[in-house]
Parts: C-alpha cells; structure tokens; sequence
C-alpha cells in the first residue's frame, strides 16, 4: 500500500513551485540554498530556513546548496564557517554543493564593470552622511548626486583604482544608477561596491572592494541556476533591486525570490549580532550554553534533530509575522523524548531512608522495564537494599491537605519495589531532618498491599550502587517575552535561569551512558547527559524540559 503524504510540508511556497511545475517554468527543476553569513552561530530561526530549503528540495527531487554569504570579512571567521557545516549535518540535512559567495568575486567584479559600461552605475564620492542626506525618506524623494553623472571612463578609471587599493575606505563607493525618486528606497542608486581594506579568510588580500549584499545575493542565486530563492519578508523590498540587477545583465538564469516569515520566539532573541554580545559580555558561558537559542545550544540542552524538524512543521510556512510560544518548542522535544527516551531513576536533592526490617547486607536484585511503552528497550536490573534515598520533597513531616508521598506513620511505595511505612523521623541539632527511619511490607513487591490503600509511589535509589552526579535545571534565560526590545539585555536576564544541584545521586547505568544520551527521569523530567563535561567518573545532566508545560498556568 503506497501512502499520499503530498499534504506533509504544504505551504504557500510549495504551492507556487507546483504551479511552476505544472508551467514548466525552470524546466520543471528545483534547485535552492540556504545562504547564511558566517558571522555568528545558527540559531532556531535559521532552522526555519534549513529544513524549508533542504526540504523543498527533497520534495521535489531537486537540490540545495549550502552557501555562505562571506562578503563582509571584518565579521566574519573560519570558526563560524565549521559550526554552521556542522550544525546543518547534525540536523540530518545534506547539501548538494557547498558554495561560497567570495567563489564569485571575480564574476561579480565583471558584472560591475558591466553596469558601468551600459552607464548604470557610477561611483559616487560624496561621504556618507551626504548620502544619506540625499537618501530622502518614505515620503519624500531622494537627490541626485552631483557625481551621478560621471563618464563611463570616469567611472571605470576610477573603480579600477578602488579596486587596486588607490583609496581609503569611505573614499568612493559604486552605486546603480537607478532612480532617486522611486518610491521603493531600495531603488535609490544603491550601494554595490564598498571599499573594505581588509583581508579575507578566503581571498586573502587579493581585494580592496567587497560587493554589498544586494548585488551579491542575487547574482549568487543566478550563477548557481536556483530556480527558487527562498529569503525572509523583510527582503520583499528588495525584490525589484534583485530583479533590476539580474534583468541589467547576462547572467545564466533569473531565480525567482519568494519571501516568507521570519521565526519569532517568545523569550529569546533570535539575531546572530544580538545573540554574539551574550557571548562577548559573558552573560552565557558561550555559544553552545543550554539556554542559547543556538543550535549548539539547543543540542547541548538535549534537543533532537527531529524535535527541531518537528517544530518547523508544527509552525509551517505563512507571509504572517506572528510569535511562537516556547510552549510550542517545549512540546516538541517532550512528544519526541517521551516515545523515544528510556526511563531511569535520578535523586536529584536526596534524603536517606533506613529500612530497619532488613538484614545489613540485603541486596535484592529486581528488573525494571527501560520504557513502559516500548518492550524493545528491553529491562536492567535495580538493586534493593537496606539504605535508600529518595527525594527530600517527597517526604513531609507537616504535609499539606491531600500531600500522597511519605509522611511519618505513612506508607509510600518505592516506584517498582515494596510499601514502606515511617517509624522514625532523624534529625540533627539544627532540627533539620536528616534521616528516615523505615520497615517494608514484604508481601507488597508487584501487589497491592492487603486491607488498605497506599496511594503514593515515590522514585528512589540504592545506597550501595547509587553514583554522585551533578545536575543542572534550566529556565529561560530572560524575563521578559521580548528581551531584544529592552534597553540592556543584562537587565532583562532572568535570574533563575539555571540551578545547579551538585548532590544527586543517579541509578548506575545513567553514570555510565554515553555522552548526549537523553532519559526520562522518572518523576522529574527529561535530562541528557551534557555533551562537554559529562563522563562515567563525573556523571553531568541537563534538565531538557519539564514532564508537563510550566507554561500553561
Ligand atoms: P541574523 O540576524 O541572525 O544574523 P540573518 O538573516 O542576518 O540573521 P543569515 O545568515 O543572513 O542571517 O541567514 C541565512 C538565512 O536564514 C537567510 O535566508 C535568512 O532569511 C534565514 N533566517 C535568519 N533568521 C531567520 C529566522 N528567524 N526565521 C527564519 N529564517 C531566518
Ligand atoms: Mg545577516
């Protein structure tokens, strides 16, 4: 049986393609890229774009590029250029060929120097604030420049000495010559070529001028053959431009832009310039801390590439700005790790339980399941014996109305084990509860215990095997919904947004998983053992998520 999952992945721009298909316009091809500056990390807006990119190519049959966008050397390193190879691979995606934009310096180069024969571009000498003055604004229409008019010659000369590094930077720059009245500012003589005496990871010092991205990018997109390029809304003015170019020169094809919505995320800030100053100012331990929305970090929190895949099907493709709730991220990786992750017992703030009805050196060897879903993730033993800790909050010695767990005179079921029941509450000078005095009902292991009703099953490990490990809680790193709108991003971070518990204590086979494995603890949440520090003699785990949305109240 052969199953129609062309409704999986629909949107707005697949629907276009599909009419492209049908036209046969691009002869039926779908060729896309995803062009990240290597200026920052990737971050969860960016996997917006990956999994649209790659995907629409995978639906299609087509391809995808991986093409950094590396025209503005001063910000940009070989550091970032790994991370972002390596993160798109974690995610599961491919490309077919990985590009830079500084390939096409030379071929952008002629394409100038096209423009400036045809007389559509020129170089204009006036500083800065002269340009800007002459800009205009919404409702008002530019000015031309008094260089506008320069000689083809004159141009030429005189780019060729930008070119050969006559100039300082800011001297001149090369604009189109387009027209300064439009209503679309972008069409105002715009910028193609900035002096920038700067030297390059890739072409080293061979260049003086740098092209702007909105001659770049298109023309990229062109020589390449995308059929489709897929770009965020606040790129929709600057579609006549990326026509205008392509439309002014000879160049192998005519992609077609189509602009989508940005990903916006409640209380994070999604921008890789935004996101660099936490890193310089220390405010996060650097790009891949669990509470970055990086895609390092969100691996490291114990993100799956599914969960991350999930979410961009879940929020789909619209032209609507809208911001997503976290609750919707958080869903993701639970839904996910809640199927997939095995279960283990974890105390992460522990008190110790004596069961005084054992012998000192009772060692009971039981079998609990890994999933209690799924029989294929098989059993590990669990060992029982006489000195147990279970979680402080689990017991109470003045419990509030309802309270089910342990209580002194109570009974309480070790999750998977027997009924026990407080004899004795132990505690030290300060009055402080230091120790739980218990007895087991030995006629309660797999049964309910006879002529009463124990409600509470509390999770628990053994004295003997249990092994010390450090686990970390974490919360959103800011306060506020919107922290990019707050004047310091010092003042909006929330001050809880991690807790460190450096006494829990973990059943033996979670010292012992490799790193980056992710567990359900039972009771507490989903943990993965921390990708950069954990290991079997210093067990690390991240708190993942929550078991249910703290969000909803
Ligand atoms: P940043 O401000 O974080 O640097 P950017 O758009 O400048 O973002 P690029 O490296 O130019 O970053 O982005 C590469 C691609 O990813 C672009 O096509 C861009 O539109 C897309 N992209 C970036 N941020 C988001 C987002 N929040 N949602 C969806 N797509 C995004
Ligand atoms: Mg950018």
């Amino acid at each position: 049986m052969t199953q129609d999952d062309s409704h999986v992945g629909a949107n707005f721009i697949r629907n276009l393609i599909d009419a492209d298909q049908k036209s046969g316009k691009h002869d039926g091809r779908v060729t896309t890229r995803f062009p990240p500056e290597p200026n920052g990390y990737l971050h969860i807006g960016h996997v917006k774009s990956i999994c649209l990119n790659f995907g629409v190519a995978e639906h299609y049959n087509g391809s995808c590029n991986l093409r950094f966008d590396d025209t503005n050397p001063a910000k940009e390193s070989e550091e970032y250029v790994n991370a972002i190879k390596a993160d798109v691979k974690w995610l599961g995606f491919e490309w077919d060929e990985l590009r830079h934009a500084s390939d096409y310096f030379d071929q952008l180069h002629d394409f100038a120097v096209d423009l400036i024969k045809q007389g559509k571009a020129y170089v204009d000498s006036s500083s800065a604030e002269e340009m800007r003055q002459m800009r205009g604004t919404l409702t008002e229409p530019g000015r031309e420049s008094p260089y506008r008019n320069r000689t083809v010659e004159q141009n030429l000369e005189l780019f060729a000495g930008m070119k050969a590094g006559d100039f300082d930077d800011g001297e001149h720059i090369l604009r189109a010559k387009i027209d300064m009245s439009s209503g679309n500012i972008n069409l105002r003589d715009p910028a193609l070529y900035r002096i920038r005496k700067i030297s390059h990871v890739r072409t080293g010092d061979k260049w003086n001028i740098y092209p702007m991205y909105d001659f770049t990018h298109c023309l990229s997109d062109a020589i390449e053959d995308i059929t489709h390029s897929l770009c965020t809304l606040e790129f929709e003015d600057h579609r006549p431009l990326y026509d205008w170019v392509i439309d002014q020169l000879d160049t192998p094809s005519h992609p077609q832009q189509i602009e989508f919505a940005r990903l916006h995320l409640e209380y994070t800030m999604l921008s890789k310039r935004r996101l660099i100053q936490l890193v310089n100012d220390n405010l996060v331990d650097g790009w891949d801390d669990p509470r970055m929305p990086t895609i390092l970090g969100l691996r490291r929190r114990g993100y799956t590439p599914a969960a991350l895949k999930d979410f961009c099907e879940r929020i789909g493709i619209t032209k609507n700005d809208s911001v997503i709730e976290m609750a919707v991220l958080e869903t993701c990786i639970r839904d996910d790790l809640n199927t997939h992750a095995e279960r283990r017992l974890a105390v992460l703030d522990p008190i110790k339980v004596v069961i005084t009805s054992l012998a000192d050196d009772h060692a009971q060897e039981l079998t609990f399941k890994n999933h209690p879903q799924d029989d294929s993730a098989g059993t590990r033993p669990y060992t029982f014996t006489k000195e147990v800790y279970i979680e402080r909050e689990d017991f109470a010695e003045n419990p509030p109305p309802k309270y089910q767990r342990l209580i002194p005179g109570g009974e309480v079921r070790l999750r998977g084990c027997y009924v026990i029941k407080c004899t004795e509450v132990i505690k030290n000078s300060d009055g402080d509860v230091i120790e739980l005095h218990c007895t087991h009902d030995p006629d309660t292991l797999g049964k309910k215990p006879e002529g009463r009703k124990v409600k509470g099953v509390v999770h628990w490990v053994s004295a003997k095997t249990a092994v010390p490990a450090t686990v970390r809680l974490y919360d959103q790193l800011f306060n506020t919904p919107n922290p990019a709108a707050e004047a310091s991003f010092e003042a909006a971070l929330s001050p809880n947004s991690v807790t460190v518990l450096s006494n829990a204590l973990v059943e033996p086979s979670l010292a012992q998983a490799p790193a980056e494995t992710r567990f359900q603890f039972e009771r507490t949440g989903y943990f993965v053992a921390d990708r950069n520090e954990h290991s079997e003699s210093n067990p690390v785990f991240n708190r993942v998520v929550t078991l249910r949305d703290v969000w909803a109240k």
